[in-house]
């Protein structure tokens, strides 16, 4: 496995801006949690598992939401996930995010669902204002409401369900990275240029994505199924997907994108303060030289996860293998020396062939995929 020095953190989620008259504490030195949250700008929903940070009324409806990811984790990867903070939408005060990586091993930058449509419908606005100053405050509004109605509904992150599971995602990758890397200080609160040199974290891409990818919901695992679903029935042994000895050394397939979009961000004074965290749509996502559709590295993921964790009856699995791979290990080199005593074969070429016949064997007979979009992240 090679290792890059750097490569990037490109989550999903976006970090979208503003004001703040909120933060009188700004003069105070090293404000506490408490005291952040004293003030009456600012509302706090804490929970074992961290604490969610956002402006009055924004926070509800992540309740339970880092919890969940924690445990979830927790049964995934066998660790307590390490403590997060999530800062929502237009609490964006650099200073108090600051504040908060020194208090919280991790923290997400997250926009809300309403953070999200605002930000569609200002850019709306400011367009057709340009190309037509004339027009009259209702139509702009009618314009400005079926546009964001259209954006939503095409990237289908609006429905609250996909927006949870995208959460727990965003997290996964955090508590991931921390708990098997807990050297790296890895800031996506603010897009740096030394992030454009890496996907994620220190550890391969797939693996990375895979810890996020556990961590979903039902709602976006259906559509990672789609994916494996639509491999299977394709009938060409599985061309969609990534040969496991390219998966296992690859850039995650979105990566180039998703580093266009951070390098545009560090153009302006609201790009940057979106953060280094970058989401696309199916639709967005452009196919590789090698024809394949980034959103097939997710699919992957998933299905490889659910194999592994069959075939082995041990849910940790991947825990195992980060260990031996923060190590300075390679999955060729764990599998010739545990592969046996985890009940796998012994080397890549065996485990792909038997990975293509689980694959056909569970996503047999599966009606074809309707082509609803689901996020990448
Ligand atoms: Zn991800």
């Amino acid at each position: 496995m090679k290792k890059p020095t750097y490569r990037q953190i490109i989550l999903c989620g976006i970090v979208f801006v503003a004001v703040s008259g909120l933060l009188a504490w700004q003069t105070r030195a090293a404000p506490t949690l408490e005291e952040i949250c004293a003030d009456k700008a600012i509302e706090c929903l804490t929970s074992p598992a961290g604490v969610v940070i956002g402006k009055p009324g924004s926070t509800a409806i992540y309740a339970g939401g880092v919890d969940r990811a924690a445990d979830q984790f927790y049964q995934f990867f066998g660790e307590p996930a390490p403590r997060a903070a999530v800062v929502l939408g237009e609490v964006v005060d650099r200073s108090l995010r600051r504040r908060l990586r020194e208090l919280y091993p991790v923290v997400l930058p997250w926009l809300t669902i309403q953070d999200r449509e605002n930000m569609v419908a200002e850019g709306v606005r400011r367009q057709v204002r340009r190309q037509q100053p004339d027009i009259g405050e209702k139509a702009l509004d009618a314009i400005v409401e079926r546009s964001v109605e259209a954006s939503l509904a095409s990237s289908n992150t609006g429905s609250e369900d996909l927006h949870q599971g995208v959460f727990a995602h965003e997290l996964g990758h955090l508590f991931f990275i921390r708990t098997f890397w807990p050297g790296e200080d890895l800031d996506v609160t603010e897009p740096n240029r030394m992030q454009l040199d890496r996907y994620a974290g220190p550890g391969p891409d797939w693996l990375d994505e895979m810890a996020a990818v556990l961590m979903e919901n039902e709602a976006l695992t259906a559509g990672r199924e789609e994916g494996l679903t639509d491999a299977n029935n394709a009938a060409n042994d599985f061309e969609a997907l990534w040969p496991l000895e390219e998966y296992f050394d690859m850039q995650h397939p979105a990566f180039d994108q998703a580093k266009r979009v951070i390098q545009a961000r560090q153009n302006t004074a609201q790009g940057r303060a979106r953060g280094g965290v970058v989401m696309l749509s199916r639709e967005d996502l452009e196919n590789g030289d090698d024809g394949r559709s980034p959103a097939m590295f997710y699919s992957q993921s998933r299905g490889f996860a659910d194999f592994m964790i069959e075939r082995t009856g041990n849910q940790r699995i991947f825990a195992t293998i980060a260990r031996d791979i923060a190590a300075g290990g390679t999955m060729s080199g764990w599998l010739a020396r545990e592969g046996a005593a985890m009940a796998l074969p012994s080397n890549i070429n065996q485990l792909e062939s038997e990975f293509w016949r689980w694959l056909a064997n569970r996503y047999k007979d599966q009606p074809l995929s309707s082509s609803s979009s689901h996020p990448h992240t």
